[in-house]
């Protein structure tokens, strides 16, 4: 008998020119909540990727030569398959990925969204004509680059997979999917089983599929082949660092999106109720596991004591345990490795003097939403990204002091402030170090058509709307002689 459960998907294979084809070997996929078996999934080889980009490569004459509306059109279908299957997304985002029922119905929405503004990018990808000392018909055009490797995390599956080529696809490239393998299937498998439904042509779209101990190979494989022109990657800023590194030493573009730790400013003038709900829910929502995850909690002096019985009371009642139940909007950590780290985190901080002002217990793949306060900057906590159901809480008394305990990080994605003064508000966005900031909210927003990025070591390059046409097309000039141009006599 199999010891896979029966609410397990079946696993084809990896998707290379639209086949599903088996691996020589094979890594276990669990299911975080109790480390049960969740999956078998093809564990490749550099050699699977190479037919996987030589699949693509061949795909990319045909696909990018299309009319622009024929591609808005697959990836309307491919959001419209996606859609009808939302159910099935939620329910593996949830075993595979140890999340809370209601993020992964949230995926399940939101990809849909990715797919729909990609196919509007089709009808935006514009050029412009430029002015021409020699009377020249000057154009400045975008055009597809060839095959994108992609490779995506586990904590926002859907999302961070669909953004990374939605729009490389709708801008005529074609794809080799890598998704991490803690969500092999929800960001990887599975889109290969919506787009095959939804019609994409063969080659266009590959996915292979690969355990933590090949990644170094198989990583390597995917950006140093030649036929591949660009790395899109979303993870974590140790291992984006080494993939720009290495695109940049074969001169490939890279579009990044690493970790943060992210900051919420509260300003003595804030709507308190409502900041200490909106810290709850940035702090917490998927156990920390976000990059934009609020981290640091910053409350100014006057009005500490206020926002942190109001904080503390609601992330009191937040319930952690399996996610089989949907009470529990607090699930495992995605693995053992990572709530190791966690607790490692919380330990050192407490070793050092900070102060456990809610939970601090850990079990299995589980830790409680905890609250440091005391924190200082000997402690790694206060540098290092958590990615965890952790938050550090600091005092401040003025708007600087606030700014510079904000910028004290490398990591520079998402700020917040909370203030009813829009001004003042706006004056401090514009000193803090973030790609991001959002003014009486709390870090974890995103929409598919807006600049999503950091700076710092949180990333280079953005996702979203027209801006991801900057990293996934050659902005080439293109020029039409009719006459004007002179050269000297001499020649
Ligand atoms: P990770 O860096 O460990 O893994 C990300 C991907 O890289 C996975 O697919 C993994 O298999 C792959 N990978 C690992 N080593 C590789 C190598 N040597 N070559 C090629 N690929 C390799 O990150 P993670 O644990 O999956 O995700 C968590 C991290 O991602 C956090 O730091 C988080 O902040 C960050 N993140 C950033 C954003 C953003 O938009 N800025 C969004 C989500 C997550």
């Amino acid at each position: 008998m199999s010891d896979i459960p029966h609410n397990s998907p079946t696993i084809k294979g990896m998707y290379i020119e639209g086949s599903w084809t088996p691996a020589a070997r094979t890594f276990d996929d669990l299911n975080p909540s109790d480390n049960t078996l969740y999956a078998r999934i093809p564990d490749c080889t550099a050699a699977d990727v190479q037919r996987a980009v030589d699949a693509a490569q061949a795909a990319f004459p045909a696909w990018s030569a299309l009319a622009h509306h024929t591609r808005a059109h697959y990836l309307h279908k491919i959001a419209d398959v996606w859609e009808r299957r939302g159910a099935d997304f939620a329910a593996a985002a949830v075993a595979e990925g140890g999340g809370w029922f209601g993020k992964g119905m949230f995926e399940a929405g939101y990809v849909a969204e990715v797919f729909r503004s990609a196919a509007a990018l089709c009808y935006m990808n514009t050029g412009e004509v430029l002015p021409s000392e020699h009377g020249k018909f000057m154009t400045a055009t975008r055009w597809p680059l060839g095959v994108v490797s992609v490779i995506s995390p586990w904590n926002m599956p859907g999302i961070l997979t669909s953004r990374g080529f939605a729009a490389a696809l709708a801008a005529g490239n074609t794809v080799v999917l890598k998704p991490s393998e803690d969500t092999p299937y929800s960001g990887g498998l599975y889109f290969a089983e919506i787009l095959e439904e939804a019609g994409i042509p063969a080659g266009v779209f590959n996915v292979v599929t690969c355990s933590r101990e090949s990644v170094g190979a198989v990583g390597d494989a995917m950006i140093e082949n030649p036929r591949v022109k660009a790395v899109s990657f979303t993870g974590s800023t140790a291992v984006g660092r080494h993939i720009a590194a290495k695109a940049g030493a074969h001169l490939k573009k890279a579009c990044v999106e690493l970790g943060g730790k992210d900051s919420m400013i509260v300003l003595e003038d804030a709507d308190i109720d409502a900041a200490a709900r909106a810290a709850n829910f940035g702090s917490f929502m998927h156990q920390g596991q976000v990059c934009m995850s609020t981290e640091k909690l910053l409350v100014h002096e006057k009005v500490y004591d206020e926002f942190m019985q109001k904080f503390l009371t609601r992330a009191a009642k937040l319930r952690t345990g399996h996610t089989n139940d949907k009470n529990n909007v607090i699930g495992p950590l995605v693995n053992n490795r990572q709530a190791l780290r966690v607790k490692a985190l919380i330990d050192d901080a407490v070793a050092k003097g900070a102060t456990v002002l809610l939970g601090g217990k850990s079990w299995d793949n589980f830790v409680e939403p905890t609250v440091l306060a005391d924190v200082n900057e000997s402690m790694d906590i206060w540098h290092d990204e958590t990615f965890g159901p952790v938050v550090i809480v600091r005092r401040f008394s003025t708007d600087e002091e606030a700014i510079a305990l904000n910028n004290d990080t490398e990591y520079g994605l998402t700020a917040a402030v909370w203030t009813r003064d829009e001004a003042r508000a706006l004056r401090m966005a514009g000193h803090l170090e973030t790609g991001i900031c959002h003014v009486n909210c709390q870090n974890i927003n995103d929409e598919p058509h807006v600049p999503f990025g950091g700076v710092k070591a949180s990333g280079v390059g953005r996702y979203g709307g027209r801006w991801s046409l900057d990293s996934f097309t050659e902005l080439r000039w293109i020029t039409l002689d009719r006459g004007g141009r002179h050269f000297p006599p001499v020649f």
